[in-house]
This record gives C-alpha cells, sequence and structure tokens, in this order.
C-alpha cells in the first residue's frame, strides 16, 4: 500500500534559542525530508514548555517566534511546509483529553524519563499532573496528522514507543484501523542523534553547555575556546582522547579531514588550540547561512507564517477529530 508522506515533529519552546544538536538531531532532517517531497508538519510545542516552566510562562509565547525563526532559517519552507504553534489548534487538547482516558497510568509512571524529571521536580506536591501525561499529549500532537514518520533525536525514542501503543490500544478498543503505526526516524549518524555539549555531557540548555544556531561568529569561537578536551593533554606532544573531547566531536560532525585530525591529536603532533581554530572556521563557515537568513525576517514575516502553518495544520486535524469522535461514538 502506498504510504502517506505526512511526517510530525516540534519542539519545545522552552528557550527562545535551538542548539545544533536540535538542528542535527531533528531539524536537518526535516530540511531533507521537506526536500524529498515529505508534507512536513513543524509544530511549536508551547504547551509541552509549560509542564517544566508554568511559573516563568510569559517568555513562551516570545520564543515561539523566536523557534520559528530557527526552523525558517534552518530551511524549512513555509510555502511547502506548516509551521505552526501547538495551543493555535485546539484540536491537539481535545485528543489528549481523550487519549488520558484510555491510556493505563502504569505506561506513564514507566517512562524513564518521567522518572528522572520527578527527582528533579523534588516532590509531588511540586509535580503538575502534566508532567506524567507529557507522554500523552505528545501521542495527540503525532496522532493527530497521522504521520508516516516523526523525525526526532534519540532522546526521543521512548515517548515514541508509547505513542505507538496508545494508537494501537485506541484501535483496539474502538474498533477502528484509524492508527496506523509511525515510523521513528531517528538520525543513522550516531553522532547527530546524540550530540554532545561543551562538557560533553549531552548538549541541553540545563545544563548550560550549548552552541546556538542565532549565536554570533565571535559567541561561537569564544565558546569552542571554552571547551572540554583531553584533560590529560598539556603539552602539544602530549596524546589526546578524541573520543573524550569535545573538540574532536565536533570536528568528526563538520570537518571532513576528521580522521587525521584525530589521528594527529592521539599521536601528539597537533595541539587543542589548533583543533580549535580550524573547528571554529569551519562551524561558522556552516553556520553563516543559517544566520544571514534569520536576519533577514522579521517578526510580522514570522506571525504571518505561524498564522497560516495553523490554518494548514487545522485541516488534517479537525479531519482527524471527526474520526475519532465517531469510532468512540461521540455525538459530531
Ligand atoms: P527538545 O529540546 O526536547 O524539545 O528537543 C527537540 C528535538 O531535538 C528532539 O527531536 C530531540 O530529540 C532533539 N535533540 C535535543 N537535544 C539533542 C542532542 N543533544 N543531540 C541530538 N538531538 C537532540
Amino acid at each position: 500500500m502506498e504510504h502517506n508522506k505526512r511526517i510530525l515533529s516540534g519542539m519545545r519552546s522552552t528557550n527562545p534559542k535551538l542548539h545544533i544538536g536540535n538542528y542535527e538531531g531533528a531539524l536537518r532532517n526535516w530540511v531533507d525530508l521537506q526536500e524529498q517531497g515529505y508534507e512536513m508538519y513543524c509544530m511549536i510545542a508551547d504547551w509541552h514548555a509549560l509542564t517544566t516552566m508554568f511559573e516563568d510562562s510569559s517568555v513562551i509565547g516570545r520564543n515561539c517566534l523566536e523557534v520559528a525563526k530557527d526552523y525558517v532559517s534552518a530551511g524549512i519552507d513555509p510555502g511547502k511546509s506548516a509551521v505552526f504553534v501547538q495551543s493555535n489548534v485546539k484540536e491537539h487538547a481535545e485528543l489528549h483529553l481523550l487519549f488520558s482516558m484510555t491510556t493505563p497510568l502504569g505506561w506513564l509512571e514507566r517512562v524513564p524519563t518521567y522518572k528522572e524529571k520527578q527527582a528533579d521536580i523534588g516532590g509531588t506536591e511540586r509535580e503538575p499532573y502534566g508532567l506524567l501525561g507529557y507522554p500523552v499529549l505528545q501521542t495527540a500532537d503525532i496522532l493527530l496528522y497521522r504521520p508516516y514518520g516523526v523525525p526526532v533525536g534519540r532522546d526521543q525514542a521512548p515517548h515514541l514507543e508509547i505513542g505507538n501503543d496508545i494508537g494501537t490500544r485506541f484501535n483496539r478498543l474502538f474498533s477502528t484501523d484509524l492508527f496506523q503505526p509511525y515510523k521513528y526516524m531517528i538520525p543513522e549518524d550516531e553522532n547527530r542523534a546524540k550530540v554532545p555539549g561543551l562538557d560533553m555531557r549531552k548538549m541541553s540548555k540545563s545544563y548550560d553547555n550549548c552552541i546556538y544556531l542565532s549565536d554570533s561568529a565571535d559567541e561561537t569561537a569564544a565558546k569552542v575556546k571554552s571547551a572540554f578536551t583531553t584533560p590529560t593533554k598539556i603539552k602539544l606532544s602530549d596524546p589526546g582522547i578524541p573520543e573524550g573531547c569535545a573538540v574532536c566531536q565536533y570536528l568528526k560532525l563538520y570537518s571532513p579531514n576528521w580522521e587525521s585530525q584525530w589521528q594527529e591529536d592521539r599521536d601528539g603532533v597537533r595541539g587543542c588550540m589548533q583543533n580549535k581554530r580550524e573547528l571554529i572556521e569551519i562551524l561558522n563557515e556552516y553556520l553563516r547561512p543559517i544566520r544571514e537568513k534569520r536576519a533577514s525576517i522579521s517578526d510580522d514575516d514570522i506571525r504571518d507564517i505561524l498564522h497560516h502553518g495553523a490554518e494548514r495544520a487545522r485541516v488534517v486535524a479537525s479531519a482527524t477529530m471527526e474520526k475519532v469522535r465517531s469510532a468512540m461514538g461521540l455525538l459530531p
């Protein structure tokens, strides 16, 4: 059977800037899929941002505009792909509510990222109900579009699995085949599926170890200069361990000569300063077109893009909701 060509993906608007981990792990794949002719729905998940930012919600709207600018700067073409904000398509809330009635609590309590986040928050008196329901809302986001695939970084794999389980359970409960399993599209290149941060932990806003797409060339250079390298490599002639060095990891991602650079680093014939200088040049050249495009996009342009994107998303989302209500026997 010929599959549909819809793809859903999204990022939370917890931060106004996307980092190169978001780009390599997800956004770059979206652009490739768009160019291959897939029908892309690129969401900005503002409700999801609330699960951890409910006390600081005033910045979430502004963040949405900035994240949308990053999408478009990185190559998402609003003429081809729908760029929209989750809360502008209310069907996401309706499907979330219906799935929250059909999803067993035990499934949600077992999600590994829930346990981690729960520990961070410290106590059920502070823990919002929405944190446990996060994968249910994410499933609603996805299944509303009944997509062929969902392109994400490695860290999202457990959420995607539970989403297919929720869809399959819905089909069984209401004797329908509405929700077909979607594919997880994780970059095959492991370096891109999980990009390390400047300190070699996972690149993440919460660790303050990111290079952002919208950083200036000077900011990028300063960050690379401070990045973690082999601690025992003090002099140029000391042997490096490229596997544990953030600068070498980025060379592997971005430099066509990374293999010889790694070998020289290991052999003690190349120093960290040279690695950093070369990386700064390559990385700034790589990010230059994204930065230039970003500078040309106004807030009004982005508001317009989001308005039209939500209209397009609503067409698919409302058609799915009609089928969902009908399968469940709810009045139209
Ligand atoms: P989030 O910031 O959790 O909304 O993530 C948005 C997207 O970026 C998801 O598809 C993540 O899997 C991906 N992502 C986030 N951090 C990284 C990273 N360090 N390496 C690769 N992909 C990432």
